[in-house]
């Protein structure tokens, strides 16, 4: 089993990290997930996008030019072998320095590693159950920062309440999933929150959106409050992980008959069609 870091391919227990550093003193860094389909990078681009946008917003040097970090990430699967559906997580920090708020003058951090995923196939076809929770992350979400703690406090609730993700309501209004991005179906228009600077600008999102157009669907790109999506014919949400993840319950409340909805499964279908995924399952 192999990582790539900024020093190139490496075994995964040979990476060590000083106990001065960015990532852990700080969160001071970024990362993606990304899907692997058989062995296959899914939306490889528009994760490796979303990577330089978030590290020209914290003023982070990523240490490669896209065409390479490609390259690495595609040798990365090829010396792991990888064949099944997988994710690789890739993070880059601002590297190793004495314990200092301000930026060091050092090279940045950087590691990919690829571990098996299997598809909530189950959940896929049955539908999640999600609480709703306060929005009281900062303003500045579309950055994927490894500061998760919100996401995480807030995943932890779910959990324990049984539930499978948390979506996160601010001023009354319906902001995104602790991991995810929430999509409602009300009268046949599809709506979810504008891709401003409070939520992260999914790839899945970005996706569901081009397949919702071509369906010839009404897309409504604006903000929803948490009466809307309990009052929704569907509720569905979207990440790298869980695809198009149909919603049937929200704080106790089924959304309609409590089964997953008729848009909300064509569009699962499409995209299982556009990521060439293989049933598996
Ligand atoms: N919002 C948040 C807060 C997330 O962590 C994720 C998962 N990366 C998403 C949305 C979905 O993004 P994507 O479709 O790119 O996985």
């Amino acid at each position: 089993n192999y990582v790539w870091t900024q020093n190139g391919i490496i075994a995964k227990d040979s990476l060590f990290y000083p106990f001065e550093e960015r990532g852990l003193q700080f969160g001071d860094g970024i990362y993606e997930v990304i899907r692997i389909y058989q062995g296959n990078y899914d939306l490889l681009e528009a994760h490796i996008d979303r990577l330089y946008r978030s590290a020209e917003a914290i003023r982070l040097q990523v240490p490669f030019n896209k065409e390479t970090l490609i390259a690495s990430l595609q040798k990365l699967a090829e010396k792991n072998a990888v064949e099944t559906d997988a994710k690789l997580y890739l993070q880059i920090t601002r590297g190793s320095a004495p314990r200092e708020h301000t930026f060091p003058n050092v090279p940045s951090n950087l590691y990919a590693y690829i571990e098996q995923s299997a598809r909530p196939a189950a959940q896929l076809q049955q539908g999640v159950r999600t609480i709703l929770t306060e929005d009281i992350r900062w303003d500045l979400c579309y950055i994927k920062s490894l500061n998760l703690l919100p996401n995480i406090l807030a995943k932890q609730t779910a959990k324990e309440k049984g539930a499978y993700e948390a979506i996160f309501h601010k001023n009354g209004q319906v902001t995104e999933g602790s991991s995810s991005n929430v999509f409602i179906v009300k009268d046949n228009v599809l709506y979810t929150h504008p891709a401003a600077q409070n939520i992260l600008h999914g790839c899945v999102r970005n996706r569901v959106l081009n397949l919702a157009a071509e369906s010839a669907l009404e897309i409504q790109e604006t903000t929803f409050s948490t009466q809307q999506l309990l009052a929704a014919d569907e509720v569905f949400i979207t990440s790298t992980t869980s695809e198009v993840m149909p919603v049937i319950e929200v704080d106790g409340n089924c959304i309609r008959n409590g089964k997953p909805g008729v848009i909300t499964r064509k569009l699962q279908l499409a995209y299982e069609k556009v990521s060439e995924i293989q049933e598996t399952a």
